[in-house]
């Protein structure tokens, strides 16, 4: 079949891979190129072990903490607010405890075998080398913050996920650079990241062409049914009629999902890095530092320090004094790190209320797939999401059902 995806982040180009491994035709259209979106910027962390929605009682138990501080962990721009009420709302209905342990078996279901999914991928193309298999850390500042994670720990050691729980010495031995505050850790061992979330997504694209998929640069502005197929309307005034259209436009899907027939509440939580020299921080492996809403990767590139959570909308622009505040939280992990200047970044992640993505045929025309809506797990997420997307287009069954990501459950 001809078909068109719409995006060059993570989830267009894994999608194109999968759907080119189908013997497809391939056109992959993107507004800038790969790398315009989410997808170049983001920390790279493989992050499989995750199976809580933003919506858990964790956040919320933070949350009265973050929202006293304007450039805290998380933020909402009070002319925002109006608009993204909706999406508040059903964020606290995604809070009952019953839709909390319907949204973890849906996130686990992905993440469990996000991991395999991506090293099918990359062992096909040649590609294993991208991966860094250093696991993860988990460390705290608060001794019964610390305690209280002991119980996400079990369940996570009940799904079969390693985890490691450690003091503050036997997390000092593992990584001496910490300061006292650092009280405890968990050590996920099978953790993986990227090389460099920018260089894997140009890699991936790459390949894609020198396996025969075209490559336009243009906006889709609309998209409408034809007579054999959909037909694509883009910026630049050409058309396009392909027999399927995969919608992975990232935190910009809401509009073209509309023309399909299917409302999404998807709004986007800003994220924010900054990346210094390589071994700046003296870290070996990617930390999660619990409540104070960042995480440092050492990627090949350099070490970037990232995260935070803006609600703001897609056109503010950006508050760089975020970054600021976010190295000043990072002193107090790590007082004797001396970091120079380093590039700066914004990010739109796409996401949803539950936090689970958007995947399944478009109501209006089933020859539509969304592909989009994968919040803080898009790197995680986007080879099975492929794998999901292909088999839909094929008629086959899914790797994962469906149901629990279906654009029509809002
Ligand atoms: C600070 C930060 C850290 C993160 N860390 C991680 C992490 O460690 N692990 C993880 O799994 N996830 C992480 N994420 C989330 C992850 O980056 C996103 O979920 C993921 O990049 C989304 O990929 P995507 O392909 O859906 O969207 P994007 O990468 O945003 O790509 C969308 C593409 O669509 C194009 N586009 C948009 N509209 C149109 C249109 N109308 N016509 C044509 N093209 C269009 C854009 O140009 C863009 O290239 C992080 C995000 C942030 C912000």
């Amino acid at each position: 079949m001809r078909i068109a995806v719409i995006g060059g982040g993570i989830v267009g180009i894994a999608v194109t891979h999968a759907l080119l491994d189908e013997g497809h035709e391939v056109e992959l259209i993107d507004r800038e190129g790969p790398a315009g979106g989410a997808s170049a910027g983001n920390a790279g962390w493989i992050a499989h072990m995750d199976i809580l929605p933003l919506a858990s009682p964790k956040a919320w138990a933070y949350l009265p903490r973050w929202m006293l501080d304007p450039l805290g962990p998380l933020s909402i721009a009070p002319a925002y607010l109006p608009r993204l009420l909706p999406w508040l709302l059903r964020f606290g209905a995604a809070s009952m405890p019953g839709r909390i342990a319907a949204g973890s078996v849906a996130i686990r279901a992905i993440n469990a075998i996000a991991l395999p999914a991506w090293e099918r991928r990359l062992g096909k193309l040649g590609l294993e080398a991208l991966l860094r298999r250093r696991g993860i850390l988990s460390v705290w500042t608060n001794p019964s913050d610390f305690a209280a994670a002991a119980s996400l720990h079990s369940r996570q050691s009940a799904l079969g996920i390693p985890v490691e729980r450690l003091d503050a010495a036997g997390l000092r031995r593992l990584e001496p650079a910490f300061g006292q505050t650092v009280v405890g850790g968990a050590l996920y061992e099978t953790g993986v990241h990227v090389a460099d979330p920018r260089l894997f997504l140009e890699t991936l694209s790459a390949y894609a062409w020198s396996r025969g998929a075209r490559r336009t640069v243009s906006e889709v502005s609309d998209l409408e049914p034809s007579a054999s197929g959909v037909t694509l309307h883009l910026a630049s005034g050409e058309r396009r009629v392909a027999e399927r259209v995969v919608l992975a436009a990232g935190a910009w899907s809401r509009h073209l999902a509309a023309r399909s027939g299917d409302r999404v509440p998807l709004d986007t939580e800003r994220g924010y890095n900054i990346t210094v020299a390589p071994g700046s921080l003296g870290l070996a492996r990617p930390v999660m530092y619990e409540g104070l809403g960042f995480v440092t990767t050492p990627l090949d590139t350099g070490d970037r320090i990232g995260g935070s959570v803006e609600f703001a909308g897609l056109n503010a622009p950006a508050n760089w004094a975020r970054v600021d505040a976010m190295l000043s939280r990072l002193k107090r992990v790590l007082p004797d790190v001396d970091i120079g200047d380093g590039v700066r970044w914004m990010g739109f992640r796409p996401s949803t209320p539950d936090s689970l993505p958007v995947i399944g045929a478009a109501s209006r025309n089933p020859r539509i797939v969304h592909a989009f809506g994968h919040g803080h797990y898009g790197l995680t997420q986007a080879a099975v999401t492929a794998d999901m997307v292909a088999a839909l287009i094929a008629g086959r069954q899914p790797p994962v059902a469906l149901a629990p990501y279906s654009p029509q459950r809002f």
